[in-house]
């Protein structure tokens, strides 16, 4: 479960934060994760809680931010929407295309106390 290792990641750059912020407690994180990151969602949310135990972020509340994923369809030249990352144009069909968006997992926002 690769999640761990990202939950792992997520906490260790909200205790980077805290203490260039000097905030002592985390009661919210809002978590961007693109649909074409191959995260799973509630895998981040249980991991998460488990290594947010006892730390800055202990009991916080995880909130996801789903972002769409895209592409470009090099038959249409253009951006399309993407739902997998070896998906299809909606448009014409055509395999050829390129991840452009969707596929990063980032921390976006975090309510302090
Ligand atoms: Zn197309």
């Amino acid at each position: 479960m690769h999640e761990m290792s990202l939950a792992e990641g997520v906490v260790q750059l909200i205790e980077d934060a805290a203490r260039e912020q000097a905030f002592g407690k985390v009661t919210a994180v809002w978590l961007e994760i693109g649909q074409l990151s191959g995260v799973e969602v509630e895998a981040m949310k249980f991991c998460f809680d488990v290594v947010t135990r006892d730390g800055i972020a202990d009991g916080a509340r995880l909130e996801i931010i789903a972002t769409p994923g895209t592409g470009w369809c090099m038959q249409c030249s253009r951006t399309v929407p993407m739902s997998e990352v070896f998906g299809e144009c909606p448009d014409c069909g055509s395999h050829q295309m390129q991840v452009t968006g969707g596929t990063e997992m980032r921390v976006k926002e975090l309510e302090v106390a």
